[in-house]
């Protein structure tokens, strides 16, 4: 269901207007982590201004060590959708477990499964069942292949809303968070009908080369991207050093837009 096939070239996803794998590309910006309301609101209104088609901000986050911030969970859904009330921005956030899938729909416009949920199969199922779009993250250590059979889950299920997205993978290189995987990202959508984004930011780590990163995304074919920004990202409580602040965004949005038209 997911492969592309001469009568099946290219899906788009509509994500509340939002046309996902259309001609123009889609950039979804935010925090990594919904903080509280006046930081999800500003940077709503930042990113909208400068030019983001829809709003990220995680409520439940998947963390490395149980001490660490873990998310408002639905405190943060109710902020993101009174961010969205503000700024009209479609809204995608992450959703850890089957038992939540219900409870983040109501909220969200998008699910996203993480890269550690990649293969959580019953949680792809849930997400299969519903038909809110998905967007489904390459899991650190998956194949193409692995990522692929991933999305034909919740295609199997009955839900066609499925936006891949390549957020890099973990290699034998130490000095950055991972490795962007950009000859995956142009693979995936020669392999498959559904679109492909780019996350540069979970992608390699390092707010200097998130811009250049996204703009090799597009370069590479990404029919959007996803990035972390935050109006303080040193005083993010996680992803701090991955993540751009408004200025930045905004200097990314411009060349991208440059990079995207001539693509
Ligand atoms: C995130 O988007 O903040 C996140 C946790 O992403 P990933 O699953 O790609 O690590
Ligand atoms: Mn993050």
């Amino acid at each position: 269901l997911a492969a592309r096939t001469p009568e099946r070239q290219r899906t788009t996803v509509d994500v509340g207007g939002v046309r996902i794998g259309a001609e123009e590309i889609v950039v979804i910006a935010g925090p990594c982590s919904v903080e509280n309301e006046e930081q999800i609101l500003a940077t709503a209104q930042h990113v909208r201004a400068a030019g983001a088609h829809m709003l990220r901000g995680g409520a439940y986050k998947p963390r490395t060590s149980p001490y660490a911030f873990r998310g408002l969970g639905e405190e943060g859904l109710q902020l993101l959708a009174k961010a969205r009330e503000a700024t009209d921005l479609p809204v995608v956030t992450e959703v850890m477990t089957p038992a939540d899938v219900g409870l983040v729909a109501e909220y969200a416009d998008m699910l996203q499964i993480g890269a550690r949920n990649m293969q959580n199969f019953h949680l792809l199922e849930a997400v299969g069942r519903i038909q809110k779009p998905v967007l489904l993250k390459r899991g650190m250590s998956g194949t193409i292949q692995e990522w692929l059979l991933a999305a034909e889950y919740i295609l199997n299920c009955g839900n066609p809303n499925v936006v891949l997205c390549e957020r890099g993978i973990r290699t034998f290189e130490p000095s950055l968070r991972n490795t962007l995987d950009l000859g995956a990202l142009a693979f995936a959508k020669e392999l498959s009908h559904l679109p492909v984004i780019a996350d540069p930011s979970h992608g390699v780590g390092r707010r200097s080369l998130v811009g250049p990163l996204a703009l090799a995304s597009l370069a590479a074919g990404a029919d959007g991207l996803i990035l972390e920004v935050h109006p303080h990202p040193e005083r993010s409580v996680s992803d701090s050093q991955q993540t751009v602040d408004c200025a930045e965004f905004a200097d990314i949005m411009l060349r991208a837009d440059a990079v995207a038209s001539a693509v």
